[in-house]
């Protein structure tokens, strides 16, 4: 039996080795809205790191749609979805949902991590190959991780050497599933994925495409609709997964595809099955987003001509940005410790900002994860780069 203080030794040591590498994590309360000027320890500070990338979290509308579809509906749902937590609520958000992303059918679940977990994991078993980007997102790798599958990792957007593992496993064993999963735009590098060519292969080799939608929805392509209507795959991505909780201000994630793929999932994921349905207010105030959006389709263009500005002007500055193309702009600085030493030096200068450490990133590739938002302003951007160019010059990294 494991007794109190053996459990207690571990946890120590175990937190003792993350400090002693630098690599503790803390939480870092904000004490107010997720705008784009927020209080934190009692200062007014610019956020650059949130993915409240439209500012609708905090929308007049979404919030009110929220807190009338409370009024009406409660707090919880009150069951999973197969047993009695389905509401109309539920059924109207994955209809729209599916209209925007041009597919026939959507499904809801209580978050994108979820969504990822619970799609690969129904698709893919211990009979199936899934190809994978090496700079997926966890919650990819852990579905991946879930569903027993053979997990090819392949190297970042190398669509030849990818190819190279299609062609071996269809040699291998023609009648095993593929499939190949991508982040659509990259989480820490916000480049995005070579989604054509991705399709190409996939009808070659006979796979199943599946693109993560989560930082390309409400951001890229036609009227924020994300990355596969960017490229104008819509009829070519037979998997699509996105989430409400970044750019639609709200929470939840969802798959999109045919009727028969959402009614597989319906039958077989668990991570939408065994968990209780996403809350009302939470529903309400995506499909407000989802409205706001629709009615104002300038707000995609704006974040990505301020994001423009802002790469242009860091990489101008001499600052690394990787090759990033969206409002995910990576500022890379290297080892752990000068990446938490330039943000707390940002924050000083009343940036917020995260640094990003190991595993999120590789050893050595440590960066500042700066996000833009439609609601900052030219006054915000022009701020933003002069703190970065005053710490960039005392750290010696520009
Ligand atoms: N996929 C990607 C690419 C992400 O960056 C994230 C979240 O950071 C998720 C999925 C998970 O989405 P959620 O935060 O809605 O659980």
């Amino acid at each position: 039996m494991v007794t109190k203080s053996a459990l207690s030794a571990f946890l120590h040591s175990h937190l003792e080795s993350l400090k002693e590498q630098s690599l503790y994590r803390t939480l870092r309360p904000l004490e107010s809205a997720p705008e784009s000027w927020v209080l934190f320890q009692g200062r007014r500070v610019l956020n650059l790191c949130s993915n409240n990338y439209l500012g609708l979290a905090s929308h007049p509308e979404v919030k009110e749609a929220a807190a009338r579809a409370i009024r009406q509906w409660g707090c919880g749902s009150g069951a999973s979805r197969l047993i009695c937590g389905t509401l109309t609520l539920h059924e109207a958000l994955e209809r729209r949902l599916a209209a925007f992303k041009g597919t026939e059918a959507a499904l809801l679940y209580p978050s994108g991590y979820m969504a990822n977990l619970g799609i690969i994991s129904a698709l893919a078993d211990n009979e199936a190959d899934v190809f994978s980007d090496e700079l997926n997102h966890a919650s990819i790798i852990d579905g991946c991780r879930l569903s027993g599958a053979r997990t090819t990792v392949f190297p970042h957007n190398d669509v030849e050497t990818l190819e190279k593992k299609l062609r071996q496993a269809c040699d291998a064993a023609p009648a095993r599933r593929r499939l190949i999963a991508v982040d659509g735009v990259f989480s820490m590098d916000g480049d995005l994925a070579p989604l054509p060519a991705l399709a190409d292969l996939a009808e070659k080799y006979e796979s199943w495409l599946m693109v993560d939608e989560a930082h390309a929805t409400g951001v890229l392509g036609p009227g924020g609709r994300g990355v596969v209507a960017h490229f104008g795959l819509e009829k070519r991505v037979p998997v699509v997964m996105g989430t409400l909780s970044k750019a639609l201000g709200s929470c939840g994630g969802f798959a999109a595809g045919s009727r028969d793929l959402v009614d597989f999932l319906i039958n077989t994921s668990r991570s939408f099955i065994f968990t209780t349905a996403m809350p009302p207010g939470v529903v309400a105030s995506a499909q407000a987003a989802l409205e706001v959006l629709q009615e104002d389709p300038s707000l995609p263009m704006k974040v990505q001509e301020k994001a423009s500005y802002l790469r242009h002007h860091l990489a101008g500055l001499g600052f690394n940005t990787l090759n990033s193309q969206t409002q995910i702009i990576p500022v890379m600085v290297g080892d752990v410790a000068r990446a938490l030493e330039m943000a707390r030096l940002l924050l000083n200068e009343g940036l917020l900002t995260i640094a990003i450490r190991p595993p999120t990133v590789p050893q050595g590739a440590c960066r500042i994860r700066v996000t833009v938002m439609a609601t900052h302003t030219q006054q915000d951007l022009d701020f933003a780069l002069g703190a970065f160019e005053k710490v960039g010059r005392s750290l010696r990294i520009i």
